[in-house]
């Protein structure tokens, strides 16, 4: 049965992703169950999205009951779940206001329309420019693959958006040769995750949110991924000391409901007016629910503090099987955000623990990118460096 489905998948899907050979027909925690009933440890987490798990009961009651009420009824009207939402967030970060729209691109492009704009009323049409970084990503849509700072996504679809400036990752030298008169803003993440998670240097940061103030020029987290808890705080952000002036979300936004949202300072998002960017299903009551729930959850369960110590525990765990084996040469990330360089290809890897029954992801072909919930328990951790030593051993022995 599943062979035929996966028949049929390739038949009548658009080409796009290269899919594990299961169908993933139900999930619980950090556990997936294929259509053959063979059950996965979970330590991707739909790329980042399902921080709570699969079906948390609370996301799975709010938007069930939000259902029975009322799915969507356009931003021509004030939303009670899209109001309480836009108050959370901007009680839990640095915000003011909040624009939601339906995924993380949506939620760039609504950034760089934002920081434009903002610009334009200030200082007129010459100062557009944004800066952006290489080895980053930031979606798929014409402006964000824009942004996006790896040329292996541009290919073919030239010609890009104009006004973007790629500039060295951690680098503070190079960005104030990228930085003229022309500049609006600067957008990047803190933890590179496509690119094979690559963090930010805090003292970069401080510097970045300096050379930023003193020349009026916004500065735009990519938080889609890092936001949500998965880094150990709330908002990646915290780590730094600092505040943006734009922040994104999505990903683990509403658990696996598909929403975004664009959060930033008062002054700044007051370059938005009615008539200058809008979304029909941007904030609709059914998204909204999964959202509530969501905030509500990570913060009255103390997920996010799980998820600081159980990022420890991990990567300890990681370092220990880096000491073992030689084909691991690094181990990094933040929370549980964390990045398995290889001095081979992790394609056969990922095979490995797949059989194993365990479900990873691997990036820039080498870089194994573990992405759990943020619920995951010590027992969990255990079992999956367990079989990742039985995997290793096997690789290890082959080199
Ligand atoms: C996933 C991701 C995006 C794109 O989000 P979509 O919902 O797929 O459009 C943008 N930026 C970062 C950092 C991401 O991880």
């Amino acid at each position: 049965m599943q062979e035929e489905f996966i028949k049929k998948g390739l038949q009548y899907l658009a080409n796009t992703y290269n899919r594990f050979p299961i169908v993933v027909t139900k999930g619980e925690g950090c556990w997936v169950w294929d259509l053959n009933g063979r059950r996965y440890l979970d330590f991707l987490s739909g790329i980042a999205v399902c921080n709570l798990g699969h079906a948390h009961k609370n996301v799975v009651e709010g938007v069930v009951q939000q259902a029975h009420k009322l799915f969507h009824i356009s931003n021509l009207f004030y939303i009670e779940p899209q109001i309480k939402a836009a108050e959370l967030l901007c009680k839990h970060s640095f915000g003011d206001k909040v624009f939601f729209c339906n995924s993380g691109a949506e939620a760039n492009e609504a950034a760089i329309k934002l920081a434009r704009r903002y610009s334009w009323i200030k200082y007129g049409e010459d100062r557009y420019e944004i800066i952006v970084m290489e080895n980053s990503f930031h979606g798929r849509t014409i402006a964000t693959l824009t942004a996006t700072g790896q040329k292996k996504f541009h290919e073919g679809f030239q010609p890009l958006l104009e006004g973007f400036r790629y500039c060295e990752f951690n680098d503070i030298d190079a960005l104030k040769g990228c930085i003229n008169s022309k500049t609006c803003a600067i957008m990047l993440e803190l933890v590179q995750s496509e690119g094979g998670i690559y963090v930010a240097d805090k003292e970069y940061i401080k510097e970045l949110r300096k050379i930023a103030d003193e020349n009026d020029i916004l500065l735009i987290f990519d938080e889609i991924q890092t936001g949500m808890g998965r880094t150990g705080r709330f908002f990646g952000y915290e780590h730094f000391h600092i505040e943006p002036d734009i922040m994104t979300l999505a990903k683990a936004l509403g658990n696996g409901f598909p929403v975004g949202s664009m959060i930033a300072k008062e002054h700044v998002m007051d370059a938005f007016v009615p008539g200058t960017h809008a979304s029909t299903f941007g904030g609709n009551p059914l998204a909204m629910s999964a959202v509530l729930a969501t905030i509500n959850t990570l913060i009255d369960d103390g997920v996010i503090k799980n998820c600081e110590k159980m990022g420890m525990y991990l990567r300890e765990g990681l370092k220990r099987l880096k000491e073992k084996f030689s084909i691991i040469t690094d181990i990094r990330g933040l929370g549980l955000i964390i990045g398995m360089e290889l001095s081979i290809n992790g394609d056969e890897i990922l095979k490995e623990f797949m059989k194993e029954g365990i479900i990873i992801n691997c990036t820039k072909g080498n870089i194994l990118r573990l992405l759990p919930p943020l619920i995951i328990t010590e027992e969990e951790i255990d079992l999956f460096l367990e079989i990742a030593e039985r995997v290793f051993e096997r690789f290890e022995r082959r080199v």
